[in-house]
């Protein structure tokens, strides 16, 4: 564990700078057909000072403002965040698709 000022030092502003530069649009504006230009990079899940969550980029979205602040009201309220990994699988453990997907992948063990 480290604390958040020294996970958000140098290292995270250059990765966040070249992260946004490959990766210039909202992400959900973009998804509503909005081109929007993202300003954040939005942690999917949040890494609550977890540096392996913290730099996975497959955790890391382009969002505009607006709507990171919006997405995480509503994931607030909802209890588990939005989004999918690389392969293609709801990201957060919380998410109800994780609950139906336990009875047929019973390799388990992910966690
Ligand atoms: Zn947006």
């Amino acid at each position: 564990m480290q604390n958040r000022d020294k996970l958000y030092g140098r290292r995270w502003r250059e990765a966040r700078a070249s992260f946004l530069t490959m990766n210039p649009l909202c992400r959900i504006c973009q998804a509503q057909g909005k081109l929007v230009a993202a300003t954040v990079v939005d942690h999917i899940l949040k890494h609550d000072g977890d540096t392996g969550l913290f730099w996975r980029v497959d955790n890391w979205q382009p969002l505009c403002k607006v709507c990171h602040d919006s997405t995480k009201q509503a994931e607030e309220r909802r209890g588990f965040a939005l989004g999918h990994g690389l392969d293609g699988r709801p990201i957060d453990a919380r998410h109800p698709w994780h609950r139906g997907a336990q009875d047929l992948d019973d390799e388990g063990g992910g966690m």
